[in-house]
């Protein structure tokens, strides 16, 4: 099938995005990468009248570095994080990340911000920047406003963005030398979405311990007391949390999450 008949604009600011975006109403979409809204026009769940290409915007390609965080545009794509051509504040996590995300062709224009905005449950970026407690910047016709990535996901393919709302940037708190991080993706072959990932911070110089299970059936899920995960026993640690996250046990998806989670808190130590 062919995508339906839209208009497309490139704005030169961001400013001028927001004023197609606030005239367009609910018929006008942001396109970045193209990535995931591209499928969703040729199979017709989405039929926008108008879209708005922000992939050049000058404002969400700059990356700013600074003692305590990291600013990534939101329009970085999967490949510029790969290849290292913007900062990193986590010593290696974003690139080992985007690496496991789909195949070069996809990372060559899927965006960081398209990533989060569209909100697929197995994203690997929307699980990576709930574990680094991330802060989106986000610009509307109204105003600008800062959102935790945390609270950004309501469901499957569902966030708390207004249709006229952009993602400007994404700020990741730097982490401190000695922290460890380990990320376990679960999917058949390399280049697929996830099936379970699970994902585990330890920065003893900030006080931070977050552990987080993706490919969950909505929002990523934050584990209560990740301290426990740094010892004790693993097995019955993992099979309880996922048990807590919403998994019956016994049923494949539980087995699979409990494995992700105890092999990424194996690749910590
Ligand atoms: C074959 C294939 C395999 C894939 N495998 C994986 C994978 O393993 N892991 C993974 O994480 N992803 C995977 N993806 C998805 C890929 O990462 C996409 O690039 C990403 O989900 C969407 O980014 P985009 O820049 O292409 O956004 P687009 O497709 O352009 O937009 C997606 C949605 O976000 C909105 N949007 C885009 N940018 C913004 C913004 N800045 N502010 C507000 N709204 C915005 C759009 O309006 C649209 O609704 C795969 C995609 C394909 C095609």
């Amino acid at each position: 099938m062919k995508a339906p008949h839209f208009e497309y604009e490139k704005p030169a600011t961001l400013a001028d995005a927001l004023r197609l975006l606030s005239a367009g109403g609910d018929n006008a979409k942001v396109l970045a990468g193209g990535q995931s809204l591209g499928p969703l026009l040729n199979l017709r769940m989405a039929r926008p009248d108008l879209l708005v290409d922000i992939r050049t915007l000058p404002e969400l390609r700059a990356c700013e570095d600074d003692a305590d965080s990291v600013t990534l545009g939101a329009a970085v794509t999967h490949a510029a994080i790969e290849d290292g051509q913007v900062p990193d504040p986590t010593h290696g996590l974003l690139a080992r990340v985007a690496q496991g995300i789909a195949y070069r062709a996809v990372r060559n224009r899927g965006t960081l911000g398209g990533s989060l905005a569209h909100a697929d449950p197995a994203a690997d970026w929307v699980t990576t920047m709930v574990l680094l407690d991330a802060e989106l910047r986000v610009a509307g016709a109204d105003g600008e406003r800062v959102l935790r990535v945390e609270d950004l996901v309501e469901g499957p393919l569902s966030t708390c963005l207004a249709p006229d709302e952009i993602i400007v940037s994404v700020r990741l708190p730097r982490l401190s030398a000695d922290a460890r991080w380990s990320y376990y993706k679960f999917n058949r072959k390399p280049g697929e979405f996830a099936e379970a990932i699970a994902a585990v911070v330890h920065d003893p110089a900030r006080g931070v311990v977050r552990a987080v299970l993706g490919a969950m059936e909505g929002a990523p899920h934050v584990i209560p007391d990740p301290h426990a995960l740094l010892g004790g026993d693993i097995d019955a640690l993992a099979a309880d949390i996922v048990t807590r996250s919403g998994f019956a046990p016994d049923t494949y998806e539980h087995r699979v999450h409990a494995v992700t989670l105890r092999r990424a808190v194996a690749g910590l130590a």
